[in-house]
């Protein structure tokens, strides 16, 4: 089965083509991405109308473009899968259509892939792919989420942010810090000339028990810690930046291995763009390996929006037997706001 995955869901415009057997782990064949970071900037977020209009202007020329690094032609595409939510509306409403209307041109299915589900799965296409069952650390710009993950579209829910993502948690900041948009791996790289001991900030929730996270407060410690430094603040900065991203790798790692140890699984994959932040990386394998735990983590191109995620996760579900076999026909919608437990799959006979 040769998929052809399209990603539009925010700023990223995303196209890849993933060839799958009924069992293994699917293959990339080729993919190619666009960031509309640069045009973004100087609105110091997302716009998206804007937004909208670079995903039209992008998304065939980046077809074409994957298309010739898989080195295989259109007609030959089996199955278009494209994002259907969450995300932002109009973004999300580009690569449906197109993926609808390819699907029609080529009378192959469309299906509409869960943009967390991607992330999710993204580890797969990684030279070392993890197992079900395991638990999910799920840190992107919108989502921090931990999940038991016991197999394709068999996702329970553990805990959740209830305020601020830590992605936001870190770009937020860094706008603080004057680093510009979005900030997250500007601040990690700065942090890594900083002491992260300079600064005490808060930890929210870290002992809260449960599974959940809070990050707001942390934005507000910072912001008061910029206010009083003033002018000090240039001086200071790769510290402030040092003690912002330990304060929020600490609450995730902490989180992560109680959800590990709550489940008693012995396997975390790692997802979204946080993912990519090495501290984090650095802090879980150490903790894993002390318990004998398996961290797996998507390729680093792999951790932010790509096409190639949404291509994979419907080739698992395509093998998972969870596609109906004509697809899901030609008319189509979009779920800027839709729970991840929504796409869970029928539980096999025996399994
Ligand atoms: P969602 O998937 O929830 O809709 P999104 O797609 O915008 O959100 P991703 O593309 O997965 O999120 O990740 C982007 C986020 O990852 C941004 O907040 C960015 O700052 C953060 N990020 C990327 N690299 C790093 C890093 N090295 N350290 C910390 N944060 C990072
Ligand atoms: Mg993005
Ligand atoms: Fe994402």
């Amino acid at each position: 089965m040769l998929l052809l995955g399209i990603e539009s869901s925010c700023d990223e415009t995303g196209v890849a083509l993933v060839h799958a057997e009924r069992d293994g782990v699917p293959r990339l064949l080729g993919a190619a991405l666009h960031s509309q970071v640069a045009m973004h900037r100087d609105y110091g977020g997302v716009v998206p109308e804007l937004a909208s209009r670079d995903h039209i202007r992008r998304l065939l020329p980046l077809l074409r473009e994957a298309l010739a690094q898989a080195g295989v032609a259109l007609h030959e595409v089996q199955a278009v899968a494209y994002t259907r939510g969450p995300g932002l509306a109009g973004a999300l409403l580009v690569g449906a259509g197109l993926a609808t209307a390819l699907a029609c041109a080529l009378g192959v299915p469309a299906l509409g892939v869960h943009h967390l589900e991607g992330h999710l799965l993204s580890p797969f296409l990684s030279a070392d792919p993890p197992a079900f069952p395991f638990v999910a650390l799920l840190v992107s710009g919108g989502h921090t989420q931990l999940m038991r993950v016991d197999g394709v579209g068999r996702y329970a829910l553990l805990g959740e942010t209830i305020d601020d993502a830590a992605g936001e948690a870190f770009d937020k900041s860094a706008k603080l810090l004057g680093l510009g948009y979005p900030g997250g791996p500007a601040l990690a790289r700065l942090a890594e000339q900083g002491d992260a001991a300079a600064f005490a900030l808060p930890r929210p929730l870290m002992h809260s028990g449960d599974l959940d996270f809070s990050f707001a407060g942390l934005k507000t410690a910072v912001l008061t810690q910029v206010r009083r430094l003033g002018a000090e603040l240039e001086a200071r900065k790769a510290d402030l930046a040092a003690a912002t991203q330990a304060a929020i790798v600490d609450v995730l790692v902490h989180k992560a291995l109680a959800a590990l140890r709550a489940t008693g699984l012995k396997r975390l994959v790692v997802a979204g763009g946080v993912g990519a932040n090495r501290r984090l990386r650095a802090q879980l394998d150490e903790a894993c390996a002390r318990h004998g735990w398996r961290v797996h983590y998507p390729e680093p191109a792999l951790c932010t929006d790509n096409g190639a995620m949404i291509a994979l996760a419907a080739a698992m579900r395509w093998q998972a037997g969870g596609w109906p076999p004509q697809g899901e026909g030609l008319a189509f919608d979009v779920r800027p706001r839709w729970p991840l437990e929504e796409v869970a799959l029928p539980v096999a006979a025996g399994g």
